[in-house]
């Protein structure tokens, strides 16, 4: 036998943010919980994360930021278009001040709270990433109040009893060994299907040949396949949170983030970029909400980022104008930027290109050397004006491209997760077809639709950790309510 009973209250797939949450809630109102991980170490994507969202936290009044839950709900809304539930958003924001609170009562130490991009302070930064939240907190928490885990194994069949009684089938990754369990509630907490080339290919649009997972490793949709087995009806697929310009390194599996200098300053900054034509396409602010930049990249065939040596040394110098999370912080002086690039030529590495003239710039990157001279003549000609006449960049972006050595970047676009596919209720609890409630079975995380459209919005950043955290509270709350 792989686990401990044969039965439980309630069985969790999953030990990333939103299963741990679970667990914890679960056990903590007095069940017997089983929660089950596939990989060799828990966590998940949770173990990069940085912080997580809230509105009206404890540590938000505690620096005067005002962030109203009315106006986050409209803004996320609307920027969903509209494919975003009201519901869920609207009881996740009014729980999600108590959310940090929580966590901080269960032992989170919070670095403290900070905006993203062009948005709002709404990201509670925890102290040693989501990593230390998972391992120092809620786990050992969980396993100390009796809670059981099973690491390597992964829950593979889920099945629904007329008695209202659920099999959940799992198998042990090692011994390859096979068991069914039964329990009373199923929370699936699976963190998507990023990772999952088969599923992502039919369920969204990317061209997978230039989007860079980088996550876990493990969203292989397993949470996904396991809810619409049961007739769990399927909502919000298709959508990844993009992030912007990103450099692929064939050296490096593309699961490890790439915290250089050099990803950053090629693929975060408002400056130059163009497509395979050597044409400029659009205002590279937009690297602000870094998921809008991703679709921006997403509507050229190719894309370049072109950086000169005058920026490179003001970046060394005055910082940078866009960071990457807390990896490479924002204003943060790029001191190991002309290193890491030097190092990146000398190592050949496909994605760097490096010339004495934009000629032969353009003949390395494979670009029309005319069309790319007249490109950068022009952009010159705005820097010089002050104004962008093209895409109406805002004039404190514009900097001029002309001292030598030039380089150019091959911009891929990097997605942390997926966000959907079951639907839910409020309650977190799967819809079925009829949008019934199946019950005792919950979808949580990046499992769940109904927080995002087509596009993650970081306007409000660690609106995905916080839910993760919550819809797994959220979860084990209301099966509490069915257990009874
Ligand atoms: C580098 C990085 C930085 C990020 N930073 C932030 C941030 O600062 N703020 C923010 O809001 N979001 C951030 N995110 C996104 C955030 O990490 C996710 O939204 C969050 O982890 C989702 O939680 P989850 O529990 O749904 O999934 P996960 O945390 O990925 O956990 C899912 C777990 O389920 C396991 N599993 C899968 N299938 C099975 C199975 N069949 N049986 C058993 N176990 C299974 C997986 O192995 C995994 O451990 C970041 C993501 C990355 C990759």
């Amino acid at each position: 036998m792989i686990t401990k009973n044969n039965e439980y209250d309630v069985v969790v797939i999953g030990s990333g943010a939103a299963g741990q949450a679970a667990a914890l809630t679960a056990k903590e109102n007095g069940n017997s919980v089983l929660m089950i991980e596939k990989g060799r170490h828990t966590g998940g994507s949770a173990n990069y994360s940085e912080g997580l969202f809230a509105v009206g936290s404890y540590l938000q009044k505690e620096k005067g930021i005002n962030v109203s839950a009315s106006s986050v709900l409209k803004e996320e809304v609307e920027y969903s278009k509209y494919k975003a539930d009201s519901r869920i958003w609207k009881k996740y924001l009014d729980s999600s001040a108590e959310n940090v609170k929580w966590l901080h009562d269960e032992g989170v130490e919070y670095e403290g709270v900070q905006a993203m991009g062009a948005g709002e302070a709404t990201w509670h930064i925890y102290k040693g990433f989501g990593d230390a939240v998972i391992h120092k907190v809620l786990q050992p928490k969980f396993e100390k109040i009796g809670g059981e885990l099973l690491t390597s194994v992964s829950a593979i069949n889920l099945k629904t009893n007329y008695d209202g009684s659920k099999e959940v089938t799992i198998k042990d990754e090692a011994t390859g060994d096979i068991q069914t369990i039964k329990s009373k509630v199923v929370i699936l907490a699976a963190g998507g299907y990023l990772n999952n080339a088969e599923m992502m290919a039919k369920e969204t649009d990317y061209d997978l040949s230039r989007l860079i997972p980088v996550s876990s490793g493990k969203g292989t949709g397993d949470g996904l396949r396991l809810g619409w087995s049961v007739g769990g009806q399927k909502a919000g697929t298709g959508m990844a949170m993009l992030f912007g310009g990103y450099l692929k390194d064939p050296d490096q599996p593309s699961f490890k983030m790439m915290e250089s200098q050099m990803n950053v300053a090629a693929g975060q900054q408002p400056l130059l970029w163009v497509n395979e034509n050597g044409e400029r396409f659009v205002d590279e602010s937009v690297i602000y909400n870094f998921s809008f930049a991703g679709n921006a990249l997403y509507s050229q065939n190719k894309v370049y980022s072109i950086l000169d040596s005058s920026i490179i040394k003001e970046m060394a110098e005055n910082g940078n104008f866009m960071g990457l999370g807390v990896y490479v912080k924002r204003g943060q002086k790029m001191d190991k930027l002309q290193t890491e690039i030097d190092e990146a030529v000398a190592q050949n590495k496909p994605y760097i290109f490096k010339a004495d003239t934009i000629e032969e710039l353009a003949e390395k990157m494979n670009l029309p050397k005319d069309k790319l001279k007249a490109t950068i003549d022009q952009y010159n000609s705005f820097v010089e004006k002050g104004k962008d006449e093209d895409f109406g960049k805002d004039s404190k972006y514009l900097r001029s491209v002309v001292k030598a050595p030039f380089y150019g970047f091959k911009l891929n676009i990097g997605a942390f997760c997926t966000m959907g596919g079951l639907k839910v209720t409020p309650e977190n609890e799967l819809e079925d077809q009829n949008g019934d409630p199946i019950k005792g079975v919950y979808a949580t995380g990046n499992d769940a639709a109904g927080l995002a459209g087509d596009t993650y919005g970081p306007n409000m950043p660690g609106t995905c950790a916080g839910y993760a955290f919550y819809s797994g509270r959220n979860a084990a709350q209301n099966a509490q309510k069915y257990l009874k």
